[in-house]
């Protein structure tokens, strides 16, 4: 190939509109990476939610359920990770949350991992 004006001129445009396309499929793609990332986080954070609290009483410390039901709806949402479920069965929330209450230490190991989680996605 004869390297006169025109064939440089052309290399020139085709290296720029490689450049250009190669930066264009790299944003999509970091900001599908991202999406994903937020999601999976987001994921973690509701799996690790314990969906309860631990609130202060006299003479100790009470697990309480993070569920409500917001009026005009039979789901339930969680106060602190915003899972929604659409039946609770009461009994085993019980159960559930008493077994919070019984473990302490077991409830502040996944509020420890869910605090992780919550600072890493910048809620907190
Ligand atoms: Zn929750």
């Amino acid at each position: 190939m004869e390297l006169n004006l025109t064939n440089i001129l052309s290399i020139i445009i085709t290296i720029a509109i490689l450049i250009v396309a190669i930066k264009i499929t790299f944003t999509f793609d970091i900001n599908k990476y991202l999406e994903s990332r937020k999601k999976d986080l987001e994921n973690k954070i509701k799996n690790y939610c314990p969906h309860a609290y631990v609130i202060s009483v006299e003479g100790g410390v009470k697990v309480q359920s993070a569920f409500i039901s917001p009026s005009g709806t039979t789901n339930y949402i969680c106060e602190r990770c915003q899972l929604v479920t659409y039946h609770i069965d009461e009994m085993t929330e019980r159960q559930r949350v008493q077994s919070f209450a019984k473990d302490l230490k077991e409830y502040n190991k996944q509020e420890k991992k869910f605090q992780k989680l919550l600072r890493k996605a910048g809620y907190i």
